[in-house]
């Protein structure tokens, strides 16, 4: 999990020093929002294969699990529910959807 900016055209842009890079903007711990970036092992029919997850997937994932995102122990809170079947659409080694 990382701070990021949450002004929408900025993509969850990560934080420098509670800073936006892109739009400039300042936060604070309690201001900011919330990213993240995860990696997803994921075995289909023929291999296993890691991906990189971020914000979104991670959103929607926690959707299927019934997971709470605000969780502060959310990495564990996803692990304990998994292994769990998932359709999803992926661009090279990222996942870019999850259905749910
Ligand atoms: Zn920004």
């Amino acid at each position: 999990m990382y701070k990021c900016c949450i002004n929408e055209r900025c993509y969850k842009r990560k934080l420098r020093e509670n800073r936006c890079s892109s739009c400039g903007l300042s936060y604070t711990e309690a201001s900011s929002g919330n990213g993240f970036v995860g990696k997803l092992l994921v075995k289909t029919d023929s291999e296993v294969n890691t991906f990189t997850i971020f914000t979104q997937q991670v959103e929607q994932l926690c959707k299927l699990l019934e997971c709470n995102i605000k969780s502060t122990s959310l990495e564990s809170d996803i692990a304990k529910k998994l292994p769990v079947n998932i359709k999803f659409q992926k661009m090279e080694q990222k996942i870019t959807k999850i259905l749910v």
